[in-house]
């Protein structure tokens, strides 16, 4: 089957600072690193490297082909990401000696994603695919009732949390996958409870400690995942991984608990590694390391 994966793409362009900048500083930077990133991209190549059948549909400006070629290279069909009139979306990430980071976010091409492309792209799909998606573009409630109207699963990663865009997609979603913290923010923001929010499969993550799953079919009983014990440096990128992961393992059909297992080691080898998209674990690093 395939996963159609409605998400950004980023340059994360993380500078090393000697002190983040004060007001009217200006301020030379000691190394200058470029790096893909964004949730969906890094969910996009997850799944690939998953094994998984995985369609981007995105958006760039005219400087972003990098991006777009090292997505094709980490193995995700790239052939329906817009070139735009906008400027690629990107992250400015400085970064000081003792680790204390200041972050700018520039949404760029992610939010003039062409709302035709999602017609064009869906109307390929067969029944039983899966679409994903994020918070970092728009057009998820649009893809999401396009999705379901053609017989597709849609899995939705709430992050980063929004409560306005989780309300608009909840009741067209089939797998819900979030971090403890945006739970407990969607708990608040829509007053409902699991089983009145309309998804019948819930999988909340809880950094170190691991997951948990509810599933309406068990009465909403949470069932805990512990995440093997490592040597954690960076975990940039685990939430992302631990989501490409479990959606390519029920893409290709394995048992959500097979999926989440999954998951769960390759998101705990990517957080021993430093950086985003680019260090994602393949499937062989997860099947053979010992966890
Ligand atoms: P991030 O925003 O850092 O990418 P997140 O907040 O979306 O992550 P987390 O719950 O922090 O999500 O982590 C996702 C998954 O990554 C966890 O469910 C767990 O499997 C794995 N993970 C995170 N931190 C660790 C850790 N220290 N050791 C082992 N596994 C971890």
């Amino acid at each position: 089957m395939t996963i159609y994966n409605l998400g950004s793409i980023n340059a994360d362009l993380a500078y090393s600072v000697p002190h983040l900048p004060l007001p009217g500083e200006t301020l030379a930077a000691s190394e200058m690193i470029r790096g893909l990133g964004g949730k969906g991209a890094n969910m996009s190549v997850a799944a690939a490297r998953a094994a998984g059948r995985v369609v981007h549909i995105g958006a760039v400006g005219k400087e972003g082909g990098w991006a777009v070629e090292r997505l094709m290279e980490y193995g995700v069909d790239t052939r329906h990401i817009a070139t735009v009139d906008a400027a690629t979306g990107h992250a400015i990430i400085l970064v000081d000696g003792q680790g204390e980071n200041s972050i700018v976010i520039h949404h760029g091409a992610n939010h003039a994603i062409p709302e035709e492309l999602l017609g064009r792209v869906l109307a390929d799909a067969d029944t039983g695919d899966i679409l994903l998606m994020q918070n970092e573009t728009l057009l998820q409630p649009e893809a999401a009732r396009m999705a379901r109207k053609l017989g597709l699963r849609v899995a939705y990663a709430a992050a980063p949390f929004e409560a306005e865009a989780a309300l608009a997609v909840l009741d067209h979603t089939d797998i819900l996958v979030l971090n403890a913290v945006e739970m407990a923010q969607l708990e608040e923001a829509t007053g409902l409870d699991l089983p009145r929010m309309g998804v019948k499969t819930v999988i909340v993550t809880e950094g170190g400690d691991g997951c948990r799953i509810h599933l309406a079919e068990n009465g909403w009983k949470p069932e805990r995942f512990a995440a093997p014990k490592v040597n954690a440096v960076d975990t940039t990128g685990a939430g992302d991984t631990f989501t490409g992961y479990l959606i390519a393992g029920i893409d290709r059909g394995m048992p959500l608990k097979q999926a989440v297992d999954l998951a769960t080691r390759a998101a705990a080898i990517m957080v021993t590694r430093r950086g985003t998209a680019d260090v994602i674990p393949d499937l062989k690093d997860v099947q053979d390391a010992r966890l």
